[in-house]
């Protein structure tokens, strides 16, 4: 019996691939025009790095690492996220030194030991930035609006932002322990992971799915009711600037995202399009992990997106890539000249598409349809003896003579007039 695949572990195939790159090159593009610069650590790192930034009491650290000793008895975990590995390196690295300011990104896959479903994978991908340095709200403002920005140009517009603030070491505390007053007395309707986590973490109560939790947090405190003088600043100030860029955003005061190390401001890219795996992309402040990993004390941001997840909102976009042109032929002679234009035109940067072995005319036209090419140009004696051949466009179905030289055709299909 054949070898498949491990659950949860997907193939990305050649069709799927032209998708993952629109949506990587169009990050990149992106981040870049913030001054987001690529950084790339490893997968593995030592399982203490995770267990210390991103929290015991999560469900991440609790149970969908994999983690494994390997042979010389090490503790080690393939990265369930970015962010840990990322400021891992920014601190060994010492980059603060070079520059106050580091503004990065990164992209790849990521591992956690959940349940797979749609949206849901063991192996997933993801791409992050990370900014050390910054504790002025622009910056909060500034990393919301490019991931805001990505998307549209992504042409997905459906995913909005929420934001909330969860506060500080100085006030959070005592929001906690509010919370944690206003639960007692209704703990036996929160579901198990919610009463386990009652002590430790009860703000994750808020934002649980189960009915129950749902029931019993309904007239719940609010955060936003708690915060101290600096957070309550902090996030009036980061709306003023979300405005000033014109981002649009909508407050929800639930969201607590399942990572310990965010401080004050979160913020989630929600859909409505993908059931309950709604979060497209999340993340926060973290204004004491860099310290807590040993680096010196400067705040940090950043958020992450999954690339699975945006890929599925672009298939019900209907998100195709086409060759520009397709050269069908009739006849050797006319499928050597059609080798000849489609080797120059890719030259010029052209996507071009012809039949390699001389099919039928109707063939070659029900594999140019296959391949929605916007252009189609049909060669044969006569054109060949005219040095002029009808280029069609087929979207709007109009067609006009073009002299047979790879510029002017590579200027039709460009939307000039080829002449
Ligand atoms: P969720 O609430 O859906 O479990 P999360 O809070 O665990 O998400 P983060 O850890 O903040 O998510 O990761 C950021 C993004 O990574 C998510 O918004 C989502 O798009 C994606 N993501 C997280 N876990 C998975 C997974 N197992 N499979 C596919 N994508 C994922
Ligand atoms: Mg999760």
């Amino acid at each position: 019996m054949a070898i498949t695949g491990i659950k949860g572990f997907n193939d990305i195939l050649p069709g799927e691939v032209r998708k993952w790159q629109h949506v990587e090159q169009t990050a990149r593009r992106v981040f870049e025009l913030y001054g987001f610069s690529e950084i790339r650590v490893p997968i593995l790192e030592k399982t203490e790095l995770f267990a210390r930034s991103i929290g015991d009491a999560t469900d991440i650290v609790e149970k969908e690492m994999y983690s494994f000793t390997d042979k010389g008895g090490n503790n080690v975990t393939m990265r369930p996220e970015g962010t840990a590995g990322v400021i891992r390196s920014f601190i060994e690295h010492k980059l603060h030194v070079s520059d106050p300011v580091a503004k990065l990104y990164y992209m790849g896959p990521m591992f956690r030991y959940e349940r797979p479903q749609k949206g849901r994978y063991r192996q997933f991908h993801q791409i992050g930035v990370e900014v050390a340095g910054v504790s002025d709200p622009k910056i909060d403002a500034q990393v919301q609006t490019m991931l805001c920005h990505f998307f549209s140009e992504l042409g997905l517009d459906e995913p909005r932002l929420q934001i909330n603030s969860l506060g500080c070491h100085e006030c959070r505390p005592a929001y906690r322990r509010k919370l944690r007053e206003f639960l007692r007395e209704r703990l036996d309707r929160l579901c198990d992971d919610c009463k386990r986590r009652y002590e430790t973490n009860p703000l994750r109560a808020l934002d649980c799915k189960a009915a129950g939790c749902k029931e019993a947090t309904a007239g719940a405190p609010s955060v936003l009711d708690h915060l101290c003088e600096g957070c309550a600043e902090h996030f009036a100030r980061t709306r003023g600037y979300l405005e000033s860029a014109g981002t649009g955003y909508d407050i929800n005061p639930r969201m607590v995202r399942g990572l310990d190390y965010y401080t004050r401001t979160t913020f989630e890219l929600v859909t409505g399009l993908l059931g309950s795996q709604s979060a497209v992309a999340a993340g926060g402040r973290y204004d004491h992990l860099i310290g807590e990993l040993g680096g010196p004390a400067i705040p940090g941001i950043g958020f992450a997106l999954g690339v699975e997840r945006v890929v599925l909102l672009l298939d019900r976009e209907g998100f195709s890539t086409r060759p520009d042109l397709f050269i069908a032929c009739h006849g050797e002679a006319a499928g050597d000249e059609a080798f000849r234009l489609m080797s120059r035109l890719q030259r010029l940067g052209v996507s071009v598409e012809m039949d390699y072995e001389g099919k039928s005319l109707k063939s070659q036209m029900r594999r140019a349809d296959k391949f929605n090419a916007r252009f189609t140009l049909i060669l044969g004696e006569d054109e060949l003896g005219r040095g002029t051949a009808a280029v069609k466009d087929m979207d709007r179905g109009v067609q006009q003579d073009v002299s047979l030289q790879p510029e002017r055709i590579a200027s039709v299909v460009r939307g000039g007039d080829g002449s």
